[in-house]
């Protein structure tokens, strides 16, 4: 196990330029942890201007053996190059679904986001998986809600928003994550089927700086507004931020100022705590 773990950290060195023996290693390290049962979600609050939790967005981490928690930035880009976030995916759905109906029977009703890779949103059977998720957990559709990038989104757009309408009319809810990151094209985001726009963490962390952050982060609270969506800044890790996105209009705040991603326990204390609408 020991030898294992040398390897692995190699895999897992920041710089990130392994050589394709060592992709495959990590591949191959991937597909253990998934029949292992090594992945775990965490759960960061998502809470109203008054401070109640509504929703919690599912982040998925690897509980590693020897290398204890690996975060996804250190194998979610390996997972999508070798079409392992398709499965890896699959759990996450079913695993936060199964969790949402949990926490709902236990009298804490609150909604689950859900992180979906481009690939996985390009399967034919995406539709069928969620389903399965929802009626396998039990779960209220509306208690689900998918977080698609912008720039999978508008990679094909034609597309993303007959995926999207079959989902909505299930009565799962779509949020467009990273938003202001990709170039959106404003004359499709208002033929989009979508619920919630996500404010990326990189312009709440800029808006005590420079004046033009500000403007921007308006006119997106603007622009959700006109089109009726709900706007959610993430990120959110200072008093000012927050009292910035307030006075903007912001609807939902999630960051670090509130809480972490936290492990299932952590987030049940925290609803009992903070209460759900
Ligand atoms: P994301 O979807 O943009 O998720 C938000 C990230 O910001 C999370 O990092 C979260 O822990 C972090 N964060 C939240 N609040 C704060 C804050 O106040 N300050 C700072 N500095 N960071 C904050 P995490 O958990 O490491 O996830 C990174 C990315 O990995 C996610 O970015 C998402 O793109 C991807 N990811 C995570 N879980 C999944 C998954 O289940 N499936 C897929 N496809 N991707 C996932
Ligand atoms: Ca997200
Ligand atoms: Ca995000
Ligand atoms: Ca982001």
């Amino acid at each position: 196990a020991k030898a294992d773990g040398r390897n692995a950290l190699r895999c897992f060195a920041p710089e990130m330029n392994e050589t394709a023996r060592e992709r495959l290693e990590l591949e191959g390290w991937l597909r253990r942890a998934l029949e292992l049962g090594e992945f775990e979600l965490h759960y960061q609050p998502q809470v109203t201007r008054s401070g109640t939790p509504v929703a919690v967005e599912a982040l998925v981490r690897w509980r590693h053996p020897s290398l204890g928690l690996v975060p996804p930035a250190k194998f979610i880009p390996a997972a999508e190059e070798s079409g392992l976030i398709v499965a890896i995916g699959e759990w996450v759905l079913a695993e936060a679904c199964r969790q949402a109906a949990a926490w709902y029977r236990l009298g804490q009703p609150i909604r689950v986001a859900v992180n979906v890779s481009a690939l996985q949103f390009s399967r034919p059977d995406f539709f069928q998986t969620v389903e399965q998720a929802l009626s396998g957990a039990g779960l209220d559709p509306s208690l689900l809600e998918v977080e698609l990038t912008e720039s999978l989104v508008m990679h094909d757009p034609g597309e993303s928003a007959r995926q999207m309408e079959q989902l909505r009319a299930l009565g799962v809810r779509v949020a467009v994550d990273d938003f202001g990151t990709g170039y959106s094209s404003l004359s499709y985001l208002h033929r989009l089927p979508i619920d919630v726009l996500k404010i990326d963490r990189s312009f709440v962390a800029e808006l005590e700086a420079p004046r033009g952050t500000q403007a921007l982060v308006q006119a997106i609270v603007a622009l959700a507004r006109a089109l009726d969506l709900m706007v959610v800044a993430e990120g959110v890790e200072t008093d000012a931020q927050l009292a910035f996105l307030n006075e903007l209009g912001c609807d939902l705040v999630q960051g670090y100022l509130f809480a972490r991603p936290m492990p299932t326990r952590e987030v049940s204390a925290f609803l009992t705590m903070h209460g759900t609408s």
